[in-house]
């Protein structure tokens, strides 16, 4: 069992009393994570805000460049970065190793699109001259989920840190290895003690302090409605912004007139990362005229998915249960079984497997229609009309993504625009870190990726000159 100690100031510090962490795999015990108090957590604060003072004072291409570096690093270290992930999340090896791609991606992103982060000029009158410059907040408060700790920790810190801001990072408590790694090579290729500090604990404790100290000037969270509500109440009483990437529950609209080999593959997708995926279109919504023969396709190949070398486990115990009842739940609720429902069993027994599962007939009122589960099971709905399908897609208190499959694109385009979503995907095309990605209604606040997260870590200051 390793033991994990936080990152400060450019260097481990111990401190709290010890989570013992056990795996996803077979349930051994993996590592001993030290549980921040206060005392943790304002010292990470105090080097961020001392670093503060001199990273702003790089100028972007040096702060650029040294981001390029890290990332570079990164990929030159992947098979380390994609085992550690791997045995904590119980990701599939290949799935991660995207993953890693992804998350240095955004270092060289970030780094490089910095550089064009521009103000405006205004023009006031002959002898008045006004110019708007986009500054760093100072010390950010970043936490993060467990479903995707390296990719959600590069995400945030690659643009706060291109921006000019620094970095404490709480991972979850359960998944803060690689978030570990990350800080300790960007220490290593040369980032100044105290631009990224990770501390390690539980969200009402380490969390909790982190969101209410008083020299974090922006909060950035990633994670559940319930735990992103409290978030923004402190941020409120502090009033410094909050970003908030919180859940979804997102639709996946096919019409009758869709490739529906290719939908079926976006209805599948519900199994990467085994569902554990805020952006999992996890209720598919099906015309009627081809309900009956899709939902038996989609049925007969998510059975197919073997748990184990095709589908990764739950992560936590917590998720596992979960899962769980949410297949009493559905079948309480009244929705039809086509497939899976429940666990392995076997020699998956040890691990927190559960099967593909696929639940049709499923009726708004019922909970699997509005509740996310965050696990490989897909509630499925039909409609009749192009009404009713935006009806259905909207009856969610999330607004995160949104998928529409249809050959007809004025069709497409009307339907898009009437989503409530932050995202909406059209015939399966690909997302990547450029294009904004962030939630409408519950699903959060503000728009981590691409150039529009910049403009999220900066402030606008407006200088105006009289000559
Ligand atoms: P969670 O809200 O329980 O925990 C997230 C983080 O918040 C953890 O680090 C946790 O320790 C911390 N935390 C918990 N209580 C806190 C408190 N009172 N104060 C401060 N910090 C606190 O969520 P989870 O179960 O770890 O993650 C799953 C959720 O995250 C899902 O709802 C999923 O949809 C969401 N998520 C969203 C995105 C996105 O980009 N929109 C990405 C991944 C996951």
């Amino acid at each position: 069992m390793r033991e994990l100690h936080h990152w400060v100031h450019g260097e481990p510090r111990s401190g709290g009393t010890p989570l013992t962490v056990y795996g996803p795999f077979d349930r051994s015990a993996l590592a001993a994570v030290p549980l921040a108090g206060a005392d943790v957590v304002a010292a990470a604060v105090e080097s961020a805000k001392a670093a503060f003072a001199g990273w702003r004072q790089w100028s972007p291409a040096d702060r650029g460049r040294l981001l390029v570096e890290l990332s570079r690093q990164m990929r030159e270290r992947a098979d380390a970065f994609v085992d550690a992930e791997v045995a904590e999340t119980g990701k599939l090896a290949a799935e991660m190793r995207g993953l890693l791609g992804m998350s240095a991606d955004y270092f060289e992103y970030y780094g490089g699109v910095v550089r064009a982060l521009f103000g405006e000029t205004i023009a006031l009158g002959p002898d008045d001259h006004a110019f708007t410059t986009r500054e760093p907040f100072g010390p950010v408060g970043m936490i993060t989920p467990w479903n995707g700790p390296l990719s959600q920790a590069s995400r945030g810190i690659a643009a706060a840190v291109a921006a000019g801001n620094t970095v404490v990072i709480k991972p979850s408590e359960f998944t803060p290895g690689t978030t570990l790694m990350l800080a300790r090579l960007a220490s290593e290729v040369g980032f100044p003690p105290g631009v990224v500090n990770v501390v390690l604990g539980d969200g009402p404790g380490a969390g909790a302090a982190l969101v209410g100290h008083p020299d974090i000037r922006l909060v950035a969270f990633t994670g559940s409605v319930t735990t992103g509500r409290s978030i923004a109440r402190a941020a409120a009483d502090r009033l410094v912004p909050a970003i908030l990437e919180l859940g979804g529950k997102s639709p996946n609209l096919v019409f009758e007139d869709a490739d529906l080999d290719a939908a079926r593959a976006s209805a599948l997708s519900v199994c990467v990362g085994a569902g554990q995926q805020c952006s999992a279109l996890s209720r598919l919504i099906v015309q009627s005229s081809v309900y009956d023969s899709f939902v038996a396709r989609v049925g007969k190949e998510m059975a197919g998915l073997v748990p184990g070398p095709q589908l990764a486990p739950m992560t936590t115990e917590a998720q596992y249960e979960k899962v769980l009842a949410y297949f009493e739940i559905a079948q309480r609720d009244g929705a039809r079984l086509v497939t899976g429902g429940g666990t392995p069993g076997g020699d998956l027994a040890a691990g927190r497997y559960v099967q593909p599962t696929v639940y049709a007939d499923v009726t708004p009122g019922m909970r699997i229609f509005q509740e996310e589960i965050f696990g490989p099971v897909l509630a499925v709905s039909s409609f009749a009309d192009e009404d009713e399908a935006v009806a259905l897609a909207n009856d969610s208190e999330y607004g995160l993504v949104a998928s529409v499959w249809t050959s007809d694109s004025a069709r497409a385009l009307r339907v898009a625009s009437r989503l409530e979503a932050g995202q909406v995907i059209v015939n399966g095309g690909r997302t990547g870190i450029e294009t904004p990605f962030g939630g409408y209604k519950a699903s959060g606040l503000g728009r981590e990726k691409g150039f529009e997260s910049l403009y999220h870590y900066t402030q606008v200051k407006t200088t105006v000159v009289s000559t």
